[in-house]
């Protein structure tokens, strides 16, 4: 039989909700458990790809094409177990597929209502998760506890305990406890009153997770416990980490968080827990033997969440090889106004990452411009492989006003057009070429190589694509095409084969970058930084007199 977790937040958002569900599902796993993560969603939108990065930070793009929470991406990069559509619902979603329901006469005169029939319809979006091949199924409610929206989903998961019988649920609460310095005291009070709001609904925690800058006493957690009613050892402490969030899955073993869970649930097939990979990659992390910095030129720069995936995959390629990586947010409309020189040099390498509308395209291809011509290493994503093949064709083909038809319909020479299966597309919601697709590599280009094979998989979210009648244009003047799509219609990879280290993807590599495996082309682009980074510096060295 299944079991589950239900993870909640209380007292403030972006507590780390997903961290600490990914972490305790990555615990579970290396204990032997097969486990699947999925999250609930109280907003409205049917799924976040219509949203924009300021509001919702990244969209994570999953192997079907489903566009999804970025908690996904945590759930991806801590545990192997497969993430589909099914993974993340959202009120919309929910309430999109009752209405359907409804129009159809399914559910035959009745009064469709939000208990029971939305209710119904959330505790079957977490039953389906749930199977022979699961042991635990770990499901995290967006939101916090005490918001209007989140009530439904609250609903249904206390009520899940009544189906399945509450000895197969577990509830954890996640809460935060602030330090005062005025008082120079933790305050346990938002937390009592956030399982107080739990309790009301019927849901009584069975494991808090406290978030907290100072250690709590033991006095503290004994409070802690004695009103929310849960034993004191689960309250668990998990301090800020100021050093890197790989250190919250060993934290947590540091509290005993996943012994109290298979306790709990009454896993006996749990095995002991081995986490020597994640021991070892913290200390490569504390340890480096190179420092680079790499800069990310994009338009939603001073938004932390925007590029989540893509900061994560080069930390990870960073800690393959264990060079400190120190990431510089640039706005591309910045370098507009102050130039790339100003504002790029003394990086070792240049990202241009995805993105959509016009703001700070021409800072895009002026940043790329100038890592081509210095012999920076370059590595375009998406939208950043459409900018350099517009910079290619304006600068070195002398293709005047090459441009994409995204932003200029007019442009004489359309280097990158719309797709020809988007020409009638009008809805908006899932609608772009999504999910994984296959590419064919050359073996000989630097991609091939750093993949070491002709066939990869990634993962796809545009709507534009290269324009083929320009292909012998850019070959003949110096362009490789490394990758295409296996009938050759589609260019998915361009490189500079003159150039140091210059490639440019039409997929999204990040999505599929992990902690302990970092991606090829991530790990080839920071192995080039650091080229850079040791030639610089020979060359910033005085000639030592051989005499
Ligand atoms: N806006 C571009 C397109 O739709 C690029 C999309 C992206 O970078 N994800 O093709």
């Amino acid at each position: 039989m299944t079991k589950h977790i239900f993870v909640t937040g209380g007292v403030v958002s972006s507590l780390g909700k997903g961290l600490t569900s990914a972490s305790m599902g990555m615990l579970l796993e290396q204990r032997g458990l097969r486990v699947r993560m999925q999250k609930l969603d109280p907003y409205i939108n049917v799924d976040p790809g219509t949203m924009s990065p300021y509001q919702h930070g990244e969209v994570y793009v999953l192997d079907d094409g489903s566009e999804t929470d970025l908690d996904l991406g945590h759930y991806e990069r801590f545990t192997s177990g497969e993430l589909t559509r099914d993974c993340n619902y959202t009120t919309g979603q929910i309430y999109l597929s009752v209405i359907e329901k409804e129009r159809k006469g399914t559910y035959l005169g009745k009064t469709v209502q939000v208990i029971p029939h939305i209710t119904n319809e959330i505790k079957s979006a977490v039953k389906r998760m749930g199977g022979d091949d699961v042991d635990v199924v770990i499901t995290e409610i967006g939101g916090t506890v005490g918001d209007i929206e989140s009530l439904p989903f609250l609903e249904a998961i206390r009520q899940f305990s009544l189906d399945v019988g509450r000895e197969n649920v577990l509830y954890m609460h996640l809460t935060l406890v602030p330090y005062l310095k005025a008082a120079d005291e933790l305050k346990t009070k938002p937390t009592q009153h956030s399982v107080g709001e739990l309790r009301k609904i019927g849901i009584q925690p069975d494991i808090l997770v406290c978030r907290c800058e100072h250690s709590i006493s033991r006095e503290d957690r004994e409070k802690i416990a004695s009103f929310c009613n849960v034993p004191v050892d689960a309250v668990i402490e998990e301090k800020d980490k100021d050093f890197s969030i790989y250190e919250v899955p060993i934290s947590l073993v540091d509290n005993k968080l996943d012994d109290l869970v298979v306790q709990r649930l009454g896993l006996s097939n749990a095995k002991s827990l081995d986490i020597t990979p994640w021991t070892e990659l913290l200390h490569r992390l504390r340890n480096p033997k190179h420092e680079i910095s790499i800069a990310v030129v994009g338009k939603y720069a001073e938004h932390k969440d925007a590029y989540k995936s893509i900061y994560e995959a080069i930390d990870h390629a960073g800690m393959g090889h264990q060079a400190q990586v120190r990431i510089g947010r640039i706005q591309s409309a910045d370098i507009e106004r102050e130039g790339a020189e100003r504002l790029l040099s003394g990086y070792h390498g240049i990202l241009v990452p995805g993105g959509f509308g016009e703001r700070g395209i021409e800072g895009k291809v002026q940043a790329i411009k100038f890592a081509r011509e210095r012999g920076i290493p370059f590595f375009g994503i998406c939208l950043g492989m459409q900018c350099a093949v517009i910079e290619y064709g304006r600068h070195v083909i002398g293709l005047d006003g090459a441009h994409s038809s995204e932003f200029d319909k007019d442009s004489p020479h359309p280097v990158i057009c719309l797709l020809d299966e988007q020409q009638n597309v009008t809805q908006m919601g899932g609608t772009m070429r999504l999910g994984t697709q296959p590419t064919k590599l050359d073996r000989h280009s630097l991609s091939g190589k750093a993949y070491g094979c002709e066939d990869v998989d990634e993962r796809h979210r545009h709507r534009y694509e290269f324009n083929n009648q320009f292909r012998g244009q850019y070959e003949a003047n110096g362009m490789r095409f490394a990758g295409t799509s296996p009938d050759g219609g589609l260019v998915e990879i361009v490189e500079v084969p003159e150039h140091p280290w210059f490639v440019a993807v039409q997929y999204h590599p990040e999505f599929k970058s992990k902690p302990l495996k970092a991606h090829p082309l991530f790990s080839g682009f920071v192995e080039a930084a650091i080229t850079r980074q040791k030639l610089r510096k020979a060359s910033d060295q005085p000639a030592v007199s051989q005499g």
